[in-house]
């Protein structure tokens, strides 16, 4: 059954920890770890059932190793599921269970935060384990203290993907009165915001919480467009930074702009839908490859990396959306279809273990 589970994939290692008095009942998968450990967030969430975990946590860890490998950072893919409901049945005692548990993988693979679990959480797992990222408090890429919160960084990459986007599809390096519509303008889209408005954008933005709205148009000048219309507004660029699946059957047929490149996580809603967009001449910037700067933030977080160092590989998202990008063209292919080669390629070739030693990505002390 699980070997033969269809998202399996040949996944290292698929580990379960029950701890019967704090109500624990979690699951750890490690996909692959050639480039180095496992790294992926920690998801607390109240599955209906055992079989909607472990599907999760394999589907989740396998996009960590391709998320990773498109980075070319030195990192594994992996994620662990804690079942249950955060708001009822987390407490201290079952995040140190947790944490004990981590440990005892001896690093092969290190916890983030996810939906469900927050940063203060990793914290009190990371009094049982070394193998929690994305804790400490340092100066971020921006020369801004930093408490570990990625957003910052994966905007700034989501930018650096966007341009790449716009000078593959019209040429110019010039962003000065492109338009932009911006789906949610959260931790990570209010951000980008900020970027392009810098780089003399002109803004539409959809959010559901009022608040938020109400930021961006005040603080940005950028105006309100309805949730409902937000993807298919006349414009450049469209960016969806809320939520999955946006790109769909529904949306993608009236989608005006030339290009799609937002953060949000599983654009997509069926793989198909890579060379829908395609078809439609509209050139999808793949979400696993221009939202990576999290992930490049949490790996320096561990490995110890200079602003500078943080912001030079992030900038690197950008050459890897051209190589896709030119790619696509050449073959015909579709842009997410490349991108999983790319990432392919980048893990395959690694066959010699680990890069890095876990050590040398853990937290001492
Ligand atoms: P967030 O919760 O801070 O922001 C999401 C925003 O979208 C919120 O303001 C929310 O109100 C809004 N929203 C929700 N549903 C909406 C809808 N139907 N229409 C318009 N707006 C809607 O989250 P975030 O950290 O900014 O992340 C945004 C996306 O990027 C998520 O999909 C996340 O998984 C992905 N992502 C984030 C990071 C990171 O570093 N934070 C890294 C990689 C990927």
């Amino acid at each position: 059954m699980l070997f033969s589970h269809p998202e399996f994939d040949n996944h290292e290692h698929l580990s379960f920890f029950c701890d019967a008095e704090t109500g624990l009942k979690a699951i750890v998968a490690i996909h692959n770890t050639s480039r180095g450990p496992a790294l992926g967030g920690c998801r607390m969430f109240p599955y209906a059932n055992d079989e909607e975990a472990v599907r999760d946590v394999l589907r989740l860890s396998k996009g960590m190793t391709y998320k990773s490998a498109l980075a070319n950072l030195d990192l594994g893919g992996g994620k662990s599921v804690i079942i249950g409901d955060p708001r009822q049945q987390k407490s201290q005692a079952l995040l140190e269970a947790m944490g004990r548990h981590l440990e005892g993988l001896g690093g092969q693979y290190i916890a983030a935060e996810d939906s469900g679990t927050s940063v203060p959480d990793l914290k009190i797992m990371g009094h049982h384990t070394r193998h929690v990222a994305g804790v400490a408090y340092r100066t971020g890429f921006d020369g801004q203290p930093s408490t570990g919160d990625p957003s910052p960084v994966t905007a700034y990459g989501t930018f650096i993907g966007l341009k790449a986007a716009v000078r593959h599809k019209f040429g110019s390096h010039d962003l000065t009165g492109l338009k932009v519509a911006i789906q949610g303008v959260g931790n990570v889209g209010f951000r980008l915001a900020r970027h392009l408005k810098e780089a003399g954008a002109e803004l539409w933005v959809s959010d559901i919480h009022e608040d938020n709205l109400q930021r961006a148009i005040e603080e940005l000048g950028a105006r309100a467009a309805n949730a409902g219309d937000i993807l298919s507004l006349p414009v450049d660029v469209v960016a969806p930074c809320a939520m999955g699946a946006v790109l769909n059957d529904r949306s993608i047929p009236g989608i005006k702009a030339g290009i799609v490149a937002g953060a949000a996580n599983n654009l997509l809603d069926r793989p198909e839908h890579d060379a829908l967009l395609k078809q439609r001449n509209i050139l999808y910037a793949p979400d696993f490859a221009i939202n990576a700067g999290g992930i490049i933030d949490v790996f320096y977080e561990r490995t110890g990396g200079s602003p500078d160092t943080i912001r030079a590989h992030v900038d690197t998202i950008g050459d890897t959306l051209a190589e896709i990008f030119t790619r696509s063209d050449r073959t015909g292919l579709p842009t997410g279809e490349i991108a999983n080669e790319l990432a392919e390629e980048r893990f395959k070739k690694h066959t010699t273990g680990a890069s890095l030693a876990p050590e040398r990505l853990s937290r001492t002390g």
